[in-house]
């Protein structure tokens, strides 16, 4: 089973847009081989609601750590409870870049996220192509800090996706070969912190520049278990190629 998740960023910005690409989707034809999950703009969920499907889930792509108060613009998971997502995607680069998310803040999220029940997805990724030698250092870093003191029973709800920053939105993703050893490197890490078992069972995906051209390569490895995809998924044809792509 792959899991293919769907970050829409904001790149959908109108409430029609959003239905018409669900409506799309809903038309196809999905493997039982694959999980799907939608990750569209917060404020469209409520408006998706009647366009839930058995063939995905929905996700968030952030959320706020306290349940709810003084907290000026953020989204939080009280109020969620109307709403059908079951993922939350925290940690991605474009807001530990433009946000300045640091994996203490990611650490109180995920911590918040799996004690609501949820399914929490941890992006990590070193920044330059350069930097790739660095794995160890900066995802096995950041790794460890995002998991702080979380109890090892929940993170059978953790998913991590390896997103090197330099292959995010560049079209040059990274090779299937490299994904698969960060991939390993970041279950060892996860393994010595919590024991085998719990690091066996941990799903890690890649994400960065994934296209209907590439995705194949990249699930079809067996230590990869799926793909994060960005703005490939918010493009219908490019999005369905994927799905067809896959199985
Ligand atoms: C992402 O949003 O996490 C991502 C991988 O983006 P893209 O697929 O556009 O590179």
């Amino acid at each position: 089973m792959k899991l293919i998740i769907a970050n829409w960023k904001a790149y959908i910005t109108s409430k029609k847009a959003a239905k018409e690409l669900v409506a799309d989707i809903i038309k196809q034809k999905i493997s039982k081989e694959v999980e799907l999950v939608l990750c569209p703009p917060a404020v469209f969920l409520a408006d998706l609601q009647k366009s839930r499907s058995k063939k995905f889930s929905f996700g968030l792509q952030n959320i706020f750590w306290e349940r709810r108060g003084a907290y000026t613009g953020e989204t939080t998971l009280d109020m969620l409870d109307d709403f059908p997502a079951r993922y939350v995607i925290l940690g991605h680069s474009e807001r530990r870049t433009h946000l300045g998310e640091t994996d203490e803040i990611v650490n109180r999220k995920i911590k918040a996220v799996l004690t609501a029940g949820l399914k929490a997805v941890l992006c990590v990724g070193e920044r330059e192509r350069e930097d790739q030698k660095s794995v160890p250092a900066v995802v096995g870093e950041q790794v460890k800090r995002s998991l702080a003191g979380i109890n090892p029973i929940q993170l059978k709800d953790l998913v991590v996706a390896y997103e090197p920053v330099w292959a995010i939105g560049t079209g040059a993703p990274d090779t299937p070969h490299d994904a698969l050893s960060a991939a390993i490197y970041i279950r060892k890490v996860i393994s010595e912190m919590h024991g085998s078992k719990v690091g066996a069972g941990i799903k890690v995906l890649y994400g960065g520049s994934v296209s209907a051209a590439n995705v194949a390569d990249f699930v079809n490895q067996e230590g990869i278990d799926g793909v994060l995809i960005g703005k490939a998924s918010t493009d219908k044809k490019e999005f369905i190629q994927i799905l067809k792509s896959i199985y």
